[in-house]
């Protein structure tokens, strides 16, 4: 029995024990796994929780120390998924709103976790918006439906945990002493991403060209206003070894983004503007590509349909995260395989993080062998 399948059978056995045998049934012999219908039922859970961040995280618009959470809880038959949504003010929700949505869901009308689509369409059209709470509910029914079977989420997803992508680290805004800091603390880094939008994105390229040349990814987050501006920007940015723009210009403006993806010698990816698949329709011209964050997107499921659709367009993709703990960044990295590029580098931000999950080896994430996302609750 190899390491995988050690994990597995212990999983099972797990689950098994705790439900008195009554939902999985397991055959050493041949591997067999059963699963049988239960008459379990799902009971969602969700404790408020504030991440405290490394440094101060600031963009082009604004700054802050503390990013609100909601961490849930899927149990079933005494197996436990774990979700979490992530609510950077700028996005609208809150700890107040996420209650108000998780408490109005009533998932103990549903018996079987494996009708994910019926269930993730229930939360959907529970109520608009509330995105980054009902991904912490599609978090979870993803944990736990592969804690039932003993599976990681990739091998549900059908995807091959060795093409994971490079992920890229975040440096912020900062003093060019903090600067080079935060670029000593990337080392296990192979590509950096840089936040510009300011008066002195040229400087802030030139420290961290002094200090490192690893390529870097550059994030505006809508901070520059004129696409004449942008376009020498890029080209400018292509020259210090920037591989792709993302969100250059505000997603109003339409014409200008259109524009500038017409003559940038790089990519140029929508973030703000892209949050779930409608918009990837309404933007296909306009973008390379997209960036996609379960918090925008309301989890696993969207994200996934969105990747087919930015790839029928022949579009890139890339797989985002807010500051988050490592339940809901480990989460998206199980889809990165199918991205062109990641920046999961949430959970690194926070100096109170509850789970481990993912690893960050040579560069390149590393997914958990364990069942479901794979997190587990740090000591
Ligand atoms: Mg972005």
């Amino acid at each position: 029995m190899n390491k995988r399948e050690f994990i597995r059978y212990s999983a099972l056995l797990a689950g098994g024990a705790l439900t008195g045998g009554a939902f999985i049934s397991c055959n050493p012999g041949t591997g067999a796994v059963k699963l049988k219908r239960s008459d379990g039922i799902l009971n969602l859970r969700f404790t408020p929780y504030t991440l405290q961040l490394k440094h101060a995280f600031t963009l082009s618009t604004s700054s802050r120390t503390t990013t609100p959470v909601m961490l849930t809880e899927i149990e079933y038959n005494g197996i436990t998924g774990y979700g979490e949504a992530s609510m950077p003010p700028y996005l609208g929700e809150s700890h107040e709103s996420a209650e108000a949505f998780l408490t109005s869901l009533d998932l103990s009308q549903f018996t079987d976790p494996f009708l994910v689509e019926d269930i993730v369409g229930y939360v959907d059209s529970a109520m608009q918006g509330n995105y980054a709470a009902k991904a912490s509910v599609d978090i979870a029914l993803h944990d736990l439906t592969g804690k039932l079977t003993g599976e990681p989420c990739y091998r549900l997803f059908g995807l091959n945990p060795e093409k994971t992508p490079l992920t890229s680290f975040t440096i912020g805004l900062d003093t060019p002493e903090i600067v080079r800091q935060k670029v000593d603390e990337a080392a296990p880094y192979r590509i950096l991403k840089v936040k510009l939008g300011r008066e002195n994105d040229r400087e802030m390229i030139d420290v961290i060209r002094s200090v490192t040349d690893k390529p870097l990814c550059a994030d505006v987050n809508q901070g520059w206003k004129d696409r004449e501006h942008a376009l020498e920007m890029a080209h400018w940015l292509k020259e210090k070894g920037v591989v792709f723009l993302e969100q250059p210009l505000p997603g109003e403006q339409k014409d200008d983004l259109a524009w500038l993806t017409e003559r940038s010698p790089l990519p140029i990816i929508g973030d703000e503007a892209i949050q779930n698949a409608g918009d990837i329709l309404t933007n296909k011209e306009v973008y390379s590509g997209i960036n996609i964050k379960l918090m925008k997107c309301g989890g696993l499921s969207s994200a996934l349909k969105m990747i087919h659709i930015a790839r029928a367009l022949g579009m890139k993709v890339m797989i985002g995260c807010m500051t988050e703990t490592s339940c809901a960044v480990t989460a998206a990295a199980h889809l990165s395989p199918l991205a062109d590029w990641c920046d999961l580098d949430g959970n690194l931000l926070i100096s109170n993080d509850p789970f481990e999950g993912l690893k960050i080896i040579d560069g390149k994430v590393t997914l958990p062998e364990r069942p479901g996302i794979g997190v587990i609750k740090s000591p």
